[in-house]
């Protein structure tokens, strides 16, 4: 079967507080979000048929990533804590755990979502 590449992506949520220092506008006051992010993991499809098994991949976000940033107040561990460098915190917590991540996405509402690929 010819295909380019095959991806799947876990998607979780979590609620924290954060406020942007380095911002003029209403995010400079200390306000909350219900985050979105969607870590995704491009490589070979295995011989049981799959690129990642979904249920090991959520075992990893939840106690890297979920578990710390859950009810949390961001800039507690992440300077200016915007999607793009929440995104780049989570890729850098994933990463010697979770292997071929190709891209991850972080919704900071519906409407509004930073993309981070990587090689
Ligand atoms: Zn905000």
């Amino acid at each position: 079967m010819d295909y380019q590449s095959i991806s799947i992506t876990k998607e979780f949520f979590f609620d924290a507080a954060h406020r942007l220092e380095k911002t003029k506008s209403k995010c400079e006051t200390l306000h909350g979000h219900t985050w979105k992010v969607q870590v995704t993991v491009t490589e070979e499809l295995k011989d049981d048929g799959m690129v990642h098994d979904f249920t090991d991949m959520k075992k990893i976000i939840d106690h890297c990533v979920r578990n710390r940033l859950d009810h949390s107040y961001l800039n507690d561990f992440i300077e200016q804590p915007t999607a793009e460098n929440i995104g780049l915190w989570i890729y850098r917590e994933l990463k010697p755990h979770l292997a071929h991540i190709s891209k991850i996405r972080v919704y900071e509402s519906p409407t509004s979502y930073a993309t981070i690929t990587f090689f």
